[in-house]
C-alpha cells in the first residue's frame, strides 16, 4: 500500500514513521525548502509521550530537553506575582514532561526516518481527486500520481483540507488572540531571566521569555486580537501592542528580527465533523488544532500519527480503519480543546481578577500535597493514547 503525506512537521514525520513500520510505502511532500529550524519552545507531555516511546525516539528527544528552573508570572514591571518550581509540573506528569524546541523534535523524527521514505521539498498539491479505493493527486509541477492514501499533515492552514473538505473559514475557530515568536541574542535579557521561564501577563497580553542557549532567548507573545489577518508590519504591530510595558520588554522588542524571522499566527482551534473523506485523512493541527493555550498540539500530532499507523497496520478495509481512528481520538481532542479555551483567561487575563486568582493558584502549587490540582490546572495528563488494531 502506498501513502502520500503532505507536510513534514511533527504530525507528518510521525505518521511516516508509523505507516512505514506498518509496512506501507511512504512518500512525503513539504512546502518549505527544507527541514524547518528553530520554531519555539514547547512542553512535551501527554499522549504523544507514549507515541514517542513506542516509535523509539523518546531518548533522542530527551537529549534535547532544556533546563527550566522556575515558572514565574511577572507584572508589567517585572516583579514576580507568582512562581513555582518547574519540577512540580514534571512531577504532576509522573516525570513524563520536558521542554524542547519544536525544531529539535522535527529534526529527530526526520533522522529516525528509514532511507526509503523520500521527501520532496518546496512543493505542494494543486488538485486532489478521491476515487474509489485510491486518490489521485497533482503536484505544483503538474505531475499526477496515484496513492492508496493521502495524509494531510500540513498544519492549521492545511491546503489538503481546503482542497478536499472546503475553505478554511468553515473549520477554523479563532480564540480571539494572535501570537508571535522569535529568537534573539541578549546577555542583558538572559541575566534578567536567570534560568527561569518568565511570563509577563497584563490585561489582554502576555510575553513569555526563556534563555534557550547561552544568551539566546526565545520570546513569544500572545495578544487579544480579532480576525485572521497577519499585520502588514509585524514588528510595528508588536511595538504598538507591547511598547508601553516596562522591565526588559523594550530590549525584547528592540531585538525583533525582520518580519520574515518572526513566527506570527492567529490562535485558533480546528473543529471538523469528519477528518477523513474517501482515501484522504487529516492528522495533527490540520484536523484538530487545539492551540498553544492547550499546550498539547505537538503531543496530539504525534499521538495521531502513531495511531494512524496502528489502525492501518494490516487493515483490509482502509475506510473502516480511518473511521475507527477518528472515533477513538476525537474524545481526547475534544477534552484538550476544551482545556485550551479554559486556559485562555488565566494566561492572558481578561480582568485583573483573573490574574489574581491565577497567581494564588500558581503559588499554591508549591505545596507538596497538591499535585492533582496542578495536573488539572495545567491539563498535564500523564495518560498515554494507543490504538491496537
Ligand atoms: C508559540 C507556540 C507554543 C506552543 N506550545 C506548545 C506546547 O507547549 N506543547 C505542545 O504540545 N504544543 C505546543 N504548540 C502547538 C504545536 O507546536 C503544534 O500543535 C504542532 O507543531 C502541530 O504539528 P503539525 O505537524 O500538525 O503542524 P505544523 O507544525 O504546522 O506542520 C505542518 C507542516 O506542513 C508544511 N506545510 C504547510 N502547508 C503545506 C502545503 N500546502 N503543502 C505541503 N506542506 C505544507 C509546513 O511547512 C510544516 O512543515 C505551540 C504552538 C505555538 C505556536
Amino acid at each position: 500500500m502506498r501513502a502520500l503525506i503532505c507536510g513534514a512537521g511533527i504530525a507528518g514525520l510521525t505518521t511516516a514513521l508509523a505507516l512505514h513500520r506498518a509496512g506501507w510505502s511512504v512518500t512525503m511532500i513539504e512546502k518549505a525548502q527544507g527541514l524547518r529550524a528553530g520554531g519555539y519552545m514547547l512542553d512535551f507531555f501527554g499522549p504523544g509521550y507514549e507515541a514517542a516511546q513506542d516509535l523509539g525516539v523518546i531518548e533522542a528527544l530527551q537529549g534535547h530537553a532544556r533546563g527550566v528552573g522556575r515558572l514565574d508570572f511577572v507584572d508589567a514591571r517585572g516583579r514576580t506575582a507568582s512562581s513555582m518550581a518547574y519540577e512540580r509540573m514534571i512531577e504532576a506528569a509522573d516525570g513524563k514532561l520536558f521542554p524542547i524546541l519544536r525544531g529539535d523534535i522535527e529534526r529527530e523524527l526526520h533522522s529516525a526516518l528509514p532511507g526509503d521514505v523520500h521527501i520532496s521539498y518546496g512543493t505542494d498539491l494543486t488538485e486532489v481527486e478521491n476515487r474509489v479505493g485510491r486518490v489521485v493527486v497533482t503536484t505544483r509541477d503538474g505531475k499526477r500520481q496515484d496513492f492508496d492514501l493521502l495524509v494531510g499533515a500540513d498544519g492549521i492552514h492545511s491546503q489538503v483540507r481546503q482542497l478536499v473538505f472546503g475553505p478554511e473559514e468553515q473549520f477554523i475557530r479563532p480564540l480571539g488572540f494572535h501570537t508571535a515568536a522569535y529568537f534573539f541574542e541578549s546577555p542583558r535579557v538572559a541575566e534578567a531571566l536567570s534560568g527561569d521561564f518568565k511570563m509577563m501577563t497584563v490585561r489582554d497580553r502576555m510575553v513569555g521569555l526563556y534563555e534557550v542557549d547561552r544568551h539566546r532567548i526565545m520570546s513569544f507573545f500572545v495578544m487579544r486580537a480579532d480576525g485572521l489577518e497577519r499585520p502588514k508590519d509585524v514588528r510595528k504591530a508588536l511595538g504598538a501592542a507591547f511598547g508601553e510595558l516596562d522591565w526588559i520588554v523594550p530590549d525584547v522588542l528592540q531585538a525583533a528580527p525582520d518580519d520574515g524571522g518572526i513566527y506570527y499566527d492567529v490562535v485558533a482551534q480546528v473543529a471538523m465533523d469528519q477528518w477523513h473523506k474517501g482515501r484522504t485523512i487529516l492528522v495533527g493541527d490540520a484536523a484538530y488544532a487545539v492551540s498553544l493555550l492547550a499546550g498539547q498540539g505537538a503531543s496530539l500530532a504525534m499521538a495521531g500519527g502513531r495511531a494512524l499507523g496502528q489502525v492501518l497496520d494490516g487493515a483490509d478495509d482502509v475506510g473502516a480503519a480511518l473511521g475507527r481512528f477518528e472515533a477513538r481520538l476525537r474524545p481526547l481532542v475534544q477534552d484538550k480543546q476544551q482545556a485550551g479555551r479554559r486556559m485562555a483567561n488565566w494566561f492572558v487575563p481578561a480582568t485583573p481578577l483573573h490574574g489574581l486568582v491565577r497567581d494564588i493558584g500558581v503559588n499554591a502549587m508549591n505545596w507538596p500535597l497538591l499535585p492533582g490540582l496542578m495536573g488539572k490546572f495545567f491539563s498535564v495528563s500523564a495518560k498515554g493514547f494507543s490504538l491496537a488494531r
